[in-house]
């Protein structure tokens, strides 16, 4: 299979690119991932052998900042992505954010999740995808009551007013170009 190549200075990886066997050796890029997604590797297995390798090979951990995970929270909940977002896509994202604003380098997410790049684009955070075709639109979710039709916060599965099933689907799509840098 063919990657693509981040040419950006730092590569921020999410746990299905750290799993994925991929070595990195001729990605001339400073690579790290957020701490939370270290931590939920279990010690000893198979896993966290993979990504103990390439730390030796020179993946950062880090942590983000308060501010970044507060934006993330922020933009995830006006899109309708934070339920679909773990706590470690969320760190993530956040510590993207950081190393544009404040290691003031550009950055690049690895990552075949589509919330996680739905967030990107509209953060303005270039991605590349690891296996699929990444999103080219950026959509928002919307819940809906199957009954009566009420538009309904994305946290609810049942209608408040009557009692029927929710649906989530997206609403809107704008046009975007794939970020690359
Ligand atoms: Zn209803």
């Amino acid at each position: 299979m063919n990657y693509e190549k981040p040419t950006s200075e730092v590569l921020v990886v999410d746990t299905s690119a750290i799993l994925s066997g991929k070595q990195f050796d001729d990605y001339d890029v400073l690579i790290i991932t957020a701490a939370l997604i270290a931590e939920e590797l279990k010690e000893g297995g198979r896993d966290f052998r993979r990504f103990e390798y390439l730390q030796a090979k020179g993946l950062e951990v880090h942590s983000p900042t308060k501010e970044s995970l507060i934006l993330i929270k922020k933009t995830a909940t006006a899109y309708g992505e934070l339920k679909r977002l773990s706590v470690a896509d969320i760190h993530l994202l956040a510590l993207a954010v950081d190393v544009m604003r404040l290691w003031e380098k550009s950055v690049c997410i690895l990552s075949d999740d589509y919330s996680i790049q739905n967030i990107a684009s509209i953060l303005d955070i270039p991605f590349l995808s690891l296996s699929q075709k990444g999103i080219t639109k950026k959509f928002k979710w919307v819940s809906r009551c199957q009954g009566c039709h009420t538009i309904l916060s994305e946290s609810v599965d049942a209608c408040p007013f009557c009692g029927s099933p929710v649906s989530h689907k997206v609403q809107t799509k704008e046009s975007m170009k794939k970020k690359k840098r």
